[in-house]
């Protein structure tokens, strides 16, 4: 990831089409493994790196607190996502040949700037 979609999100749709690699689900999708809001995929979240200064989602976005920041989609964090998965809390992509896409298949790029304990905690992604 990322970036995460936590449970203030009130469903409005501003963010979806502001996503630059479509890594948005609405509640109803039935990929979604949230419950009754959206959800970003994290094996797809690039934060917007090599489109946008910032996450575009975030911009789009009214509600303080619906959209946190979460670990970085790379290897090291492998066996988070991994475990993420299998409690349910992320859907990761099921690629017919590679199997289960987690970091160690593809990684994705992030914000650097950001630090571990802002991405730990689940900070508030500020607007820029
Ligand atoms: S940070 Fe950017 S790439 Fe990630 S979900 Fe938001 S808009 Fe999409
Ligand atoms: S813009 Fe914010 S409140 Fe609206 S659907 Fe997206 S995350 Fe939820």
């Amino acid at each position: 990831m990322a970036v995460k979609i936590t449970d203030e999100c009130i469903s409005c749709e501003a963010c979806t089409p502001e996503c630059p690699v479509s890594a948005i689900l609405d509640e109803g999708n039935e990929k979604n493994p949230q419950d009754g809001f959206f959800y970003v995929k994290p094996e797809s979240c690039v934060e917007c790196v090599g489109h946008a200064d910032e996450p575009r989602c975030v911009e789009a976005c009214p509600t303080e607190g619906a959209i946190v920041w979460d670990m970085p989609y790379t290897v090291e964090f492998n066996d988070y996502f991994n475990s993420g998965h299998d409690a349910g809390e992320y859907n990761i992509r099921v690629h017919k040949k590679k199997g289960l896409m987690l970091p160690d298949q593809k990684e994705q790029p992030f914000i650097s700037e950001i630090s571990m304990g802002e991405r730990e905690s689940k900070a508030n992604i500020a607007r820029w």
